[in-house]
Order: C-alpha cells, then sequence, then structure tokens
C-alpha cells in the first residue's frame, strides 16, 4: 500500500491523472504492484497481471508494467509466461518505471505521498528490508538487507500526516524491532516512539509486525507511559516448539517467548496482543515449487 502511494505520488508530480484502484474503463495504462510473500496473494498478483494482460490483448489498455516483490523475484519467469506486459520491474527500480512515463523521481515526495486509506488513518514505513533469515521467509530476497529510516524523517512524515487529517498512525517495517540497528548501531523503537508520541495532534500509534527475538523491552515502558500508543501490539509468533522454531530459524525459545509475553504484560496489563502461528511448516526449497505452480493455472 505505502509503495503504490509512493508511485501514484511520484506519477502525479508529473502532472499524471492516476488512480489507485483496480478498474477497467478510462484507463491506457496499468501498472500492477504486485506481492511476492504469501501464497494467496501471490495467485491474487498473477491473476491480476493476466486480466490486464487480457484487456491489453483485445485492445482495451496499451500499456501494462508490473512492479513489486513478485516481480523483483521471478521477473525472468513472468517475462516468459506472459509477453503482453510490457516490463516488469524489481522492488528498487521505482525510478525506471517512472522513466516510462517521462517522470523524474523526486526524493524529496517520500515525505508527501498520496494517502489511500480512509482518511483518519495511514500506514508509517519505518524501514525497509530484512536481514533475518526465516527459513519460510523470501522478504529478504525481495526487499534487501535492513535500512532504518533517520528517525527525523520519519517524525516529520508523521507530522505531515497529522496536518492532513490523520488521527491514526500504524507503523510498519518488514522487522520493526531491528529499527535503528543498522543507522544507531542500537535497537531504536522506543526512542523513535517516544518522538512520534510526541507529535501534537497524533490519536493514535499502532505498532505492527514486530519480531520477538531480541525485542527492545523499553518500548513497553514508552508503551505505557504515553496514552496515544495504543496497548496493542502484532508479533508474529510463527510457532511454540523449540524444534520447529529452530529449524524456523526464529532465533528464539518457547521460555523466551514467555518471558517476553510475561514482561509485556506486567508492563502494559492489558496490552492486546495479535500474532500469527504458521501450521504445515516443511523444511524444504518451496521458492521454485511455488513458482511453477502460479505460472502453470495460466
Ligand atoms: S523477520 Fe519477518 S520478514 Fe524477516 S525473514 Fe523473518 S518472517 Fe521474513
Amino acid at each position: 500500500m505505502v509503495d503504490s502511494e509512493n508511485i501514484v505520488t511520484q506519477l502525479r508530480s508529473g502532472h499524471l491523472e492516476v488512480d489507485h484502484q483496480l478498474m477497467d474503463d478510462d484507463v491506457n495504462t496499468v501498472i500492477v504492484n504486485t506481492c511476492g510473500f504469501i501464497e494467496a496473494a501471490k495467485q491474487e498478483s498473477i491473476d491480476t497481471i493476466l486480466h490486464y494482460a487480457d484487456l491489453k490483448s483485445k485492445g482495451s489498455i496499451e500499456k501494462l508494467f508490473v512492479t513489486g516483490c513478485l516481480s523483483h523475484r521471478y521477473k525472468d519467469d513472468l517475462q516468459k509466461e506472459i509477453p503482453e506486459v510490457d516490463a516488469f520491474f524489481g522492488t528498487m527500480e521505482l525510478p525506471a518505471l517512472l522513466a516510462r512515463f517521462e517522470v523524474n523521481y523526486q526524493h524529496e515526495l517520500l515525505g508527501e505521498r498520496s494517502i489511500m486509506t480512509p482518511p483518519h488513518y495511514a500506514y508509517l514505513k519505518i524501514a525497509e528490508g530484512c536481514n533475518r533469515t526465516c527459513a519460510f521467509c523470501a522478504i529478504p530476497l525481495m526487499r534487501g538487507d535492513h535500512r532504518s529510516r533517520p528517525m527525523e524523517m520519519i517524525v516529520e512524515e508523521a507530522k505531515s500526516l497529522v496536518r492532513r487529517g490523520v488521527k491514526e498512525i500504524l507503523l510498519i517495517a518488514q522487522e520493526l524491532t531491528y529499527y535503528g540497528l543498522d543507522l544507531y548501531r542500537s535497537r531504536k523503537l522506543g526512542t523513535l516512539l517516544e518522538h512520534l508520541a510526541s507529535v501534537e495532534g497524533l490519536g493514535w500509534i499502532r505498532l505492527h509486525y514486530a519480531y520477538p527475538s531480541k525485542f527492545p523491552r523499553e518500548v513497553f515502558e514508552v508503551m505505557s507511559a504515553y496514552p496515544n500508543i495504543c496497548n496493542y501490539l502484532d508479533m508474529p509468533l510463527q510457532h511454540a516448539d523449540d524444534g520447529v522454531l529452530h529449524r524456523m530459524k526464529r532465533q528464539i525459545t518457547q521460555a523466551e517467548t514467555l518471558d517476553l509475553i510475561s514482561y509485556a504484560r506486567e508492563k502494559v496489563p492489558n496490552l492486546a496482543l495479535r500474532t500469527t502461528m504458521l501450521v504445515g511448516f516443511l523444511v524444504r526449497q518451496i521458492a521454485s515449487l511455488t513458482n511453477s505452480a502460479i505460472l502453470s493455472n495460466r
């Protein structure tokens, strides 16, 4: 969503008329921003590309471009399988995509993206990429190493969102709790939260995608100290069995997980904890199998 919002903003800066939604009428060019993470999202991406490839074959649209994670990861296969697409772009090729529209990439527009969510909330990306090696996850392959955004840039973006009427900010990254390690040599999520909580007019801050291993525990103190930081944490645990956690390369044990949750509940007694649990985990190279399974649906 945030990446699409950025694409739209950059294109609009070149005075192009751009919308962010699925539609078949009155468009001459379509950009499909794809996901390559979970199976359902991959399939939705492929179905959407095929839908517009069909429209292009019928002459209903002139150009079709594909970007995002699926495109980054499977570019070569997709090019062969869906020749109707004019060009595929990887996750770090936004300037090349914009060049197709004769629009120059403008870094300074990063904090001014067009908000496509309902007006009272917006996502705020604090970092990109991931340094973990979870056995089931291809995100590091598609998004590269973790890169934290400078704290002052994030705070400025939050202020800009509040000025535009946003009441709730949802903090996101591939891995929220790693924030700062690359840039400041220590985990800085707690400090960042303190700065964000002090932004005037910001009603709610909500934390998503908090990896549990080496969790910066001061976050819970900050959470209980500032009323505008929601007592809510989205922390994917994935499993509770030590052997499976080890095979998943999650770098945490069941005892450490329980200790972290106890600590969190002690500091923030009414904490709402959202999690995901992975079932059917197999240690194997699923990437190529998944790829061929998707393409064979054509
Ligand atoms: S921490 Fe999250 S994004 Fe990073 S490899 Fe693990 S599951 Fe993937």
